[in-house]
């Protein structure tokens, strides 16, 4: 069997400091906002090269909770691309507003900024753009459309922990960012974790009031806020696990490059990165028409797979009161009946990425 995903080997690799780092939070007794988090917050805003990172319970509350801040609310509009995390619409709704949707460019599957710019009407008041697969958006021309309209700009991040556009993190390419740190992104908690990156520090002292029930100091509260922070358990955790961000991405480019290699003189379509972008391949992403025959073949050879995403936001029953229906986005449409991800982790030994790989060709030789 080759799972999919795989998370124990990692934990193996660094397993003294883990459980050296736990230890440390389990003696201090202090488990909420306290010393651990601080450290990780100063880290991760250098790691990034914000000015300030805010961490917070998950990605979904800094997507919510990063909108609020930049003063979104009920009767807003945010566009959102339509192929996504389902999760990238539910902060918005949580936020009180409504989402959006525009299609997705066929190069990038990012948000389109010519099909963003079409989609604006006055209600529209921000922009959520989604570094899908850990690969960039073209942020120059989204900000570009952007500020042309007046709209306020936040990236998805929860997939893009050290991709690159022109040579910048992903998470300061606009007013505010939002991170997840779910155990299978690149940076993972053992649980549940985000964060708010921003060089705004208006925006990330209201994310800090927003994130603990909206309080300014002591028993003194100025905004109704929720609870949402990023425990010491976890941020100690991340401590530990942001050293090692880089070479675990390396590690996934380099499976990436081995399967673009061996998977040339197949039909699929395969991960492109844009000349300005550095993924981080948080995922590998192949497309093809045959999708649900070659899930199916590689399944009974034992390998896992996953589709990001096989149902589009516009045609999920809870975004139907939207309005969208079936042929509204053309592209993200022909993505999620195309799309499957085939498995990618630092430590899939490269082995395997040629088992994977060998099962892939002969699924389309057989044809
Ligand atoms: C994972 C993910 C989220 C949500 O993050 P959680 O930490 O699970 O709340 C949001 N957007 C995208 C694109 C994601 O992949």
């Amino acid at each position: 069997m080759i799972p999919f995903s795989e998370l124990k080997s990692q934990f193996r690799s660094i397993e003294a400091e883990i459980r050296a780092a736990v230890d440390g939070v389990l003696e201090s007794g202090w488990f909420i906002l306290g010393a651990q988090l601080q450290a990780f917050e100063k880290e991760f805003a250098a790691y990034v090269g914000a000015s300030q990172a805010v961490g917070v319970g998950s990605g979904t509350d800094a997507i919510h909770l990063a909108l609020r801040a930049a003063g979104v609310g009920p009767g807003d509009g945010v566009i959102i691309p339509a192929n996504t995390c389902v999760p990238t619409a539910a902060a918005v709704v949580a936020a009180g507003a409504t989402p959006v949707l525009a299609d997705v460019d066929p190069a990038t599957l990012t948000l389109d900024p010519a099909a963003m710019e079409r989609t604006i009407t006055p209600p529209v008041k921000a922009v959520l753009p989604v570094h899908l697969y850990g690969h960039p958006c073209d942020m120059d021309a989204i900000n570009a459309v952007a500020a042309r309209h007046g709209l306020y700009v936040v990236e998805d991040c929860a997939q893009a922990h050290g991709a690159q556009y022109k040579g910048r993190h992903c998470g300061v390419l606009s007013a505010a960012a939002a991170f997840s740190f779910y155990p299978t992104k690149n940076l993972g908690a053992f649980g549940d974790a985000g964060a708010v990156t921003t060089n705004d520090p208006e925006i990330a002292d209201r994310v800090r009031k927003l994130r603990n029930y909206g309080e300014d100091r002591r028993y003194y509260h100025v905004t109704h806020g929720v609870n949402s922070r990023l425990d010491e358990m976890q941020a100690a955790i991340l401590r530990v696990k942001l050293r090692h961000l880089d070479a675990w991405n390396d590690a996934r480019r380099a499976r990436a490059a081995q399967y673009r290699e061996r998977l040339r003189v197949t039909p699929l379509a395969l991960p492109e990165e844009a000349p300005w972008a550095r993924s981080n391949f948080h995922l590998y992403p192949v497309r093809t028409p045959d999708r649900d025959a070659l899930a199916a073949w590689l399944k009974e050879r034992g390998i896992g797979t996953l589709m990001h995403y096989p149902i589009p936001i516009h045609l999920q029953p809870a975004y139907a009161s939207l309005g969208w229906t079936r042929g509204a986005f053309p592209v993200a449409e022909k993505i999620c009946n195309e799309t499957l991800s085939l498995p990618l982790y630092p430590e899939l030994p490269p082995e395997t990425v040629d088992q994977i790989a060998d099962a892939v060709i002969a699924f389309f030789d057989k044809r």
